[in-house]
């Protein structure tokens, strides 16, 4: 089976790849504008007319937008903005091609010879619509019909049979070390399980047990389905960082052994950034910019054949496939995604706001298969997702250089915000609901500008018009889904010197606007070593209630780890600077009792350098080295490097940060850790407000907003210093807080309860 949309999409494109700028309508627009137009048609016009064929053993079926069926005219509908002249020649085309394949399943279907095709683009802020009519004989639509057929099904063929046999190579796969280790059998069976049944899971493990490899090779396993269940067509794996991308690749390419004869058909595909991919930074991505776009579809079929073949499309390896065909590699990747059996990439392809993997997943019905690595991370990415400020700085200096056309609609937001700041009250102003009149301003200027675009589209490259215009309709997208379960606020800049609030849209919970995002995908396991409590995750997460919970026991001897709090330290903000002596004092003694390599966790940079400055002053034999903020690439290599086999030092971090998580340094590359914070996030205005929606919603405003997100952090970092059943290390947790009992039981389980202690060992 094959839907008309995709079958136009895979054969019936040439010429260049034209992402121009395109003024174009939100799917909400979308659908409204669809709405619209069928409304205004008579009596005997049917919508949405289900249509299929079956053509040499390939079914292709669809929806026509609606046929007339007193004038015999099938209609396809384009929503735009601007001038309809300026849709590319490409885009037209595509359009043409989906208009006439269903005008062949009606002639097929109502056994007519011929029908009026009209490609209807309808104008969603001017309510006009611009018919373009054709006339097709029943023959002319066949011929045209079966080439696109023809092209497509030696593809679906050599499709249909690569499934066959990945499937039967996926029945038979096997672990690829001799024996799982300690909780990863269980953690695989889960995940089996969960995969099978087409169910979702929240799996919390412990650090070391390899869960990549379990999760994966269990999915996998359970991909060719069996009885009664389908199996999936596509498994994603998605990340909040590289290096957890980096692991499941290396997972993969352990588990298909992709340089051996034995190996297994599996296509796997890494997808990146555009930035990272683009091959031209200095272009921009149409044929009369960008060499490696012009002409792309014509030079696409040859790159997906060898793409499909080749299976291993990492980065790097697309890259060079892409080379040899003189065609993007960001680009092939985009369409190679319509062709892998796994995705690894974050967490917004699949989350994000119009997530281009969710909207293929629901365009194509795929049954796909979520592997959420580090899931408990999710919950701040998703709120940033789904979270836009629009802030007067960058909207005053536009104002300034703006277009003449565009000063009328500015001047009208810039009274329209001048009235909200009359309002406020407060520095931070929750306000009861979206700010109507505001809203609607920003809309009808978002369209001004969307006009203007289209009618100059030099203005539209890239410059700060383009990118304030990009940011608002952020904010509108945002102001669409608005509810409950965000905020949304007036904040005045603290200096005075602008004169408007900044309005923020702040997600809080952004369950419910994931909780389609789960119910799309056939099945999804979520996996972290700080799960816990999983109401709080799954409250926050909107995962299904149904959804199966497995907490995997530690392979780990509570007498490799030794666990102390300092009861004599506070590192509350009013208590810092009187911490800083016996926390210095305390790192060293313990350093002194047991020379090795320590990591040491703050709640902030001014706090790091402050310890650090004073551990200097009082030690300056020991060594030390840094985080700093905003480090690249290579300098957190450096600084991870520094944690050597036979190494001795303390490493000063922040928690939460690129060292809080996802680094693994076994044996003695970290023999312990001081963690001098409890993590709590700030207590301010912002938060505040949070803690009270939050406990509107859960009853449980400080637990959500404060101490969980906080512990998940702590044990996070805690978590490096033992990797294998062979370490043993040190954790210090300095603070009096960590004393309490309603702190403790956040604490791992497997942990000895921590000892108070005011003094490392030996002294
Ligand atoms: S190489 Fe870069 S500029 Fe060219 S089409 Fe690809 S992403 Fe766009």
């Amino acid at each position: 089976m094959v839907a008309v949309r995709a079958l136009c999409d895979f054969a019936a494109r040439t010429g260049d790849l034209d992402l121009r700028f395109t003024p174009s309508p939100s799917g909400s627009e979308g659908v409204a504008g669809h709405s619209e137009v069928t409304s205004r048609r008579g009596a005997g016009y049917q919508r949405e007319l289900p249509l299929s064929v079956v053509w040499g053993g390939l079914r292709v079926q669809g929806r026509a937008d609606g046929f007339d069926s007193v004038a015999k005219r099938l209609e396809e509908i384009k929503t735009h903005r601007g001038d309809p002249a300026l849709i590319g020649a490409n885009q037209r085309a595509l359009h043409w091609a989906q208009a006439r394949v269903y005008g062949h399943l009606l002639c097929e279907q109502l056994a007519l010879d011929g029908v009026d095709l009209a490609l209807i683009y309808f104008n969603i802020d001017t309510a006009h619509e611009t018919p373009l009519v054709q006339r097709h004989s029943a023959p002319e639509l066949r011929a045209f019909f079966e080439a696109l057929c023809t092209r497509y099904a030696v593809w679906a063929r050599a499709e249909r049979a690569h499934r066959v046999a990945r499937d039967a190579a996926l029945r038979n796969l096997v672990f690829p070390f001799a024996a799982f280790r300690t909780g990863q059998r269980a953690l695989a069976e889960a995940v089996y399980r969960t995969h099978s049944h087409g169910r979702v899971l929240m799996a919390q493990a412990p650090t070391g047990i390899g869960k990549t490899m379990a999760t994966l090779f269990a999915a996998l396993k359970a991909a060719p389905g069996n009885g009664k269940d389908l199996g999936t067509d596509k498994l994603f794996y998605l990340t909040a960082k590289t290096p957890g991308r980096q692991l499941a690749l290396h997972a993969l390419d352990k588990l298909t052994q992709a340089d051996t004869p034995q190996a297994i058909p599996l296509r796997v595909l890494e997808r990146v950034a555009r930035d990272k991919a683009c091959e031209h930074p200095d272009k921009a991505c149409h044929g009369d910019s960008c060499p490696l776009a012009q002409g792309f579809y014509d030079r696409l079929p040859a790159a997906r054949q060898a793409a499909a073949q080749g299976r291993w499309l990492s980065k790097t390896t697309l890259r060079q496939m892409a080379r040899e065909h003189s065609v993007c590699p960001y680009y092939l990747g985009q369409e190679m995604l319509r062709w892998a059996d796994v995705a690894v990439g974050d967490f917004n392809h699949y989350f994000d706001h119009g997530a281009a993997w969710h909207a293929l997943t629901e365009a194509n019905g795929w049954r796909v298969g979520l592997l959420v690595d580090e899931a408990h991370n999710l919950i701040e990415r998703a709120r940033l997702m789904h979270s836009a400020t629009l802030a007067p700085a960058a909207f005053q200096a536009l104002r300034q250089a703006a277009p003449a056309a565009l000063k009328k609609p500015l001047d009208k937001l810039q009274r329209r915000w001048a009235a909200l700041a009359k309002t406020q009250t407060q520095d931070l102003e929750v306000l009861p609901e979206l700010p109507g009149e505001f809203i609607t301003t920003l809309q009808q200027l978002c369209s001004d500008i969307g006009d203007h675009f289209a009618q100059h589209p030099q203005d539209a490259l890239d410059g700060p018009l383009q990118r304030w215009w990009f940011d608002a309709l952020h904010v509108l997208r945002v102001a669409e889904q608005f509810g409950e379960h965000s905020l949304c606020d007036l904040t005045r800049d603290g200096t005075g010197r602008v004169k408007h609030p900044a309005l923020a849209i702040r997600n809080v919970v952004p369950g419910p606007l994931l909780a389609p995002r789960w119910a799309a995908a056939h099945s999804a396991t979520l996996f972290s070593a700080t799960l816990a409590p999983m109401d709080f995750v799954a409250h926050l997460l909107g995962l299904p209630p149904d959804t199966l919970r497995v907490d995997v026991p530690s392979p780990f001897a509570p007498a490799q780890l030794a666990v102390r709090v300092a009861p004599h330290i506070s590192t509350r903000w009013s208590d810092r600077q009187a911490s800083l002596t016996p926390m210095v004092e305390l790192m060293a003694a313990q350093y002194a009792a047991e020379p090795g390599n320590y990591l040491a966790f703050f709640s902030s940079f001014d706090y790091l350098q402050q310890a650090l400055d004073r551990l200097q002053h009082h030690h300056p034999a020991l060594p030390v080295w840094a985080q700093a903020r905003g480090m690249s690439e290579p300098e957190r290599d450096a600084f991870v490097a520094r944690f050597t086999e036979g190494g001795q030092g303390i490493g000063f971090a922040v928690l939460g940060g690129a060292f809080g998580e996802g680094i693994d340094l076994p044996g003695r590359r970290l023999i312990g850790a001081f963690i001098a914070t409890l993590g709590l996030p700030q207590v301010n205005p912002v938060n505040e407000q949070m803690r009270a929606r939050l406990q509107a919603l859960f009853g449980r405003g400080y637990d959500y907003t404060y101490l969980y997100p906080g512990l998940h952090k702590v044990v996070q970092a805690a978590g490096r210093v033992i990797r294998t059943e062979r370490d043993h290390g040190t954790v210090w947790l300095l603070d009096d807080r960590f004393a309490r009992l309603e702190v403790q039981r956040l604490l791992p389980a497997w942990w000895h309860a921590p000892r108070m202690a005011q003094d490392p060992p030996g002294l």
